[in-house]
């Protein structure tokens, strides 16, 4: 499949942010997305690229009426000497396939939907950030089209990819969050959708994380639905706690995220010879461990906000202050890591980073 190119008419461009440093999350958008359509008698067709701007979708369209949308969220680099990185974006890609399959939604290619990318973030190549800590984040998405009332899988689907700069995740930045131990909301159960990025899940969260918002934390700790007694992961992060020297994270059984930062860290914190273990681990044995000192750092892991360090937990009305209130020698030491490897100051033995060529694509206008 050809990708059509139609460029934003001079007139049409946005104006970039100019102060870098102010970047925040999710609240700019570039000058061209990626698109395509699905029929199930046609699969994919009509990719392509084009200038940012509305898409047209029937009031009945499933995807609004029975949730059939799913989305990824990745980052960009604009790396030492000059070099455009993506950070383990297949697996994104892969990621995405399996929630498609779970809400029963088309694959995508993941080379070509991957080539499509690239070509967009060539073209909106000036929309990289180049200050340390931003990155141009991407949002591939699918939403089911097919106009019709009645509960069953759609016929037709959209799919497409949107970027724009970013700063950090949280207005704390790399300063410790305080996360809230919810015990009366859940957010998935095993056998549900908590494993895929699937809009349902964030719909499903916000209620908590607002009432949490109201009492000045930054975000739930949500445990799991069966018993309300082991920890599972934090809003839009993965979660790992480090009592006496061992990293300890949910395991991978249905109801959590399968993290790719999650995925990172284990292996770098195997690498340096650390005890990781992916284990049940009960919200009592963690206040259990604040208390006695054994705590010695609590931090997420995402994509957005690569490491983000817990500073105090609250747990049935007690607070609990994680390393001090302050980032943890673990917690900066794999911040410090990632993002070297990310920005190429870092050696990448994992063979995580995949430059961009430059070279290779040409626009003209069409
Ligand atoms: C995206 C996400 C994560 C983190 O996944 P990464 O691949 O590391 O970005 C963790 N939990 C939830 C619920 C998420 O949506």
């Amino acid at each position: 499949m050809e990708i059509q190119i139609t460029q934003a008419a001079p007139g049409q461009l946005k104006s970039k942010p100019t102060d870098e440093s102010k970047l925040g999350f999710g609240e700019i958008l570039s000058d061209h997305m990626f698109q395509m359509d699905f029929e199930s008698e046609k699969g994919w067709f009509n990719a392509c690229i084009r200038p940012y701007g509305d898409i047209s979708i029937d009031p009945a369209a499933m995807g609004i009426h029975y949730g059939q949308e799913i989305f990824e969220g990745l980052k960009a680099y604009n790396a030492k000497d000059g070099d455009i990185c993506l950070f383990r974006a297949k697996e994104n890609f892969k990621r995405f396939n399996r929630s498609a399959t779970r809400l029963c939604m088309p694959e995508v290619d993941v080379d070509f939907t991957m080539e499509g990318l690239k070509k967009l973030i060539l073209l909106d190549r000036e929309w990289i950030p180049k200050t340390e800590g931003t990155s141009l984040y991407i949002r591939p998405t699918m939403i089911a089209t097919e106009p019709h009332l009645g509960v069953r899988p759609s016929n037709n689907y959209i799919f497409f990819i949107i970027i724009g700069p970013v700063g950090a995740y949280y207005k704390e930045g790399l300063n410790p969050v305080k996360i809230y131990v919810e015990d009366k909301y859940v957010r998935a159960a095993v056998g549900g959708t908590g494993e895929i990025k699937t809009a349902g899940n964030y719909a499903a969260s916000l209620l908590a994380a607002e009432e949490a918002k109201e009492k000045g934390f930054t975000q739930v700790l949500w445990l799991d639905a069966a018993e309300r007694k082991y920890v599972e992961e934090v809003g839009t992060m993965n979660m790992v706690f480090i009592i006496d020297d061992e990293a300890i994270t949910a395991p991978l059984t249905g109801s959590i995220l399968p993290g790719i930062t999650r995925d990172s860290v284990i292996t770098i914190l195997k690498d340096w010879g650390t005890k990781v273990s992916e284990r049940n681990l009960s919200i009592d044995e963690v206040i259990e461990a604040a208390k006695n000192g054994r705590l010695k750092e609590a931090f997420g892991t995402g994509t957005a906000a690569v490491i983000s360090p817990v500073g105090q937990i609250t747990y049935k009305g007690e607070d609990h202050i994680v390393a001090g209130g302050k980032m943890g020698e673990l917690s900066q030491r794999l911040y410090d890591e990632i993002v070297g490897i990310q920005y190429g100051t870092k050696p990448d033995p994992y063979g995580w980073v995949e430059q961009i060529d430059t070279e290779k694509v040409e626009f003209s206008n069409s």
